[in-house]
């Protein structure tokens, strides 16, 4: 019997190694894999447990392009930010996909934003007008400013509109945007729909916040809050007016924006389109510059599993990674 080192990279070392860059390239690698059937995501557990009003569940696949296999578990703790803490936990455990052995415990607060805000800005970049100026956001919590910094990289935004339910939130927000140079204004739901070229909610509603009549032709919109059953960011009418795209169409059909919309027979879940066929060329994505473009950005385990891989060779190339028997 022989013990082996598990490497471990702590919340600190991942926000030292993985960039806004690298989270971008691995997630957009991996829808690219999953669109070509070489990678896959396993059922996802998620429950509430009774407990802290807490959901608590799993995140699991296999990259077989990439050799990535691993679980994310973790949740949302909606009472954390009074504690001083973020609402969401979770580490990744990688394990060998030769051996089952586990090979790395990889801290997943900060590495779960950055692959979220990445999934938006994958959208952005292949499905948004490439001279959009206003960027709309809709949520201002936690997420909300990894997901403008990584918007603010794919297009030259010239404004910020915002709005969020809470708005003490607010501030946040529009100190990114001003570290970012870009002017930044509070506005009501209405008026940022009509301007905005590009959306992003993020937000924890469980009913629409945003009316499908409201949103602008030639407008790309990614919902991005909506990952569990029961909530909802935008009418659901609004996916009988946009092209519908996703990270993976199983979890939009069933727990994401499109869950709404599917279960009300409004669209068929074959009309939505994994964002990876655009990605890989088998799809032109935008067609005109009036079409309304909607990306239901669900959050798949793949997804943390590539920035975690990403995390981990960063780190041992860096030295930063520590060992534990097992
Ligand atoms: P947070 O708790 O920091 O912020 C919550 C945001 O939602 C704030 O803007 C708040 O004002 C708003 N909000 C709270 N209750 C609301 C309600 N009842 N109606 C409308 N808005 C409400 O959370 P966060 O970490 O910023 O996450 C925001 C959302 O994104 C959550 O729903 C979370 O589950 C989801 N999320 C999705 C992914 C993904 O991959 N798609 C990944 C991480 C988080």
């Amino acid at each position: 019997m022989s013990d082996y080192a598990v490497a471990v990279v702590s919340e600190d070392v991942c926000k030292e190694v993985v960039s806004r860059a690298d989270a971008f390239e691995a997630v957009e690698a991996v829808f690219g894999a999953m669109a070509k059937g070489d990678a896959w995501n396993f059922p996802v557990v998620r429950e509430a447990i009774g407990h802290a009003d807490a959901l608590y569940g799993f995140k699991s696949g296999f990259d077989r392009a990439g050799q990535v296999l691993g679980v994310k578990s973790g949740g949302y703790w909606p009472n954390n930010l009074s504690r001083g803490l973020t609402n969401h936990q979770s580490v990744v455990a990688l394990f060998d996909p030769d051996t089952g052995r586990l090979r790395a415990l990889v801290g997943g607060n900060y590495l779960t934003a950055v692959r979220t805000a990445a999934s938006s800005a994958v959208s952005i970049k292949h499905l948004s007008r490439p001279d959009s100026k206003i960027l709309g956001m809709v949520g201002a919590g936690h997420q909300s400013t990894f997901q403008l910094r990584a918007a603010a990289e794919q297009r030259a935004f010239e404004k910020v509109l915002a709005w969020n339910p809470h708005p003490d939130m607010i501030p946040n927000l529009a100190r990114v945007a001003d570290e970012l140079g870009l002017p930044f204004e509070a506005v009501e739901r209405e008026r940022l729909c009509a301007e905005a070229d590009v959306i992003i909610t993020i937000t924890s509603a469980f009913e629409p916040l945003l009316m499908a009549g409201w949103i602008k032709p030639g407008c790309h919109i990614a919902c991005m809050g909506t990952d569990t059953k029961g909530k909802q960011e935008v009418d659901a009418a609004l996916f009988k007016r946009a092209s519908v795209f996703c990270d993976e169409v199983a979890q939009s059909a069933t727990i994401g924006e499109a869950q709404h919309a599917v279960a009300q027979g409004l669209i068929d879940q074959d009309a939505i389109t994994p964002i990876g066929r655009v990605i890989n060329g088998d799809h032109p994505g935008r067609t005109s510059a009036e079409e309304i473009t909607l990306f239901d950005g669900t959050g798949v385990g793949l997804q943390d599993l590539a920035a975690a891989a990403v995390a981990l060779k960063r780190a041992e190339e860096a030295g930063k990674a520590t060992f534990a028997s097992l």
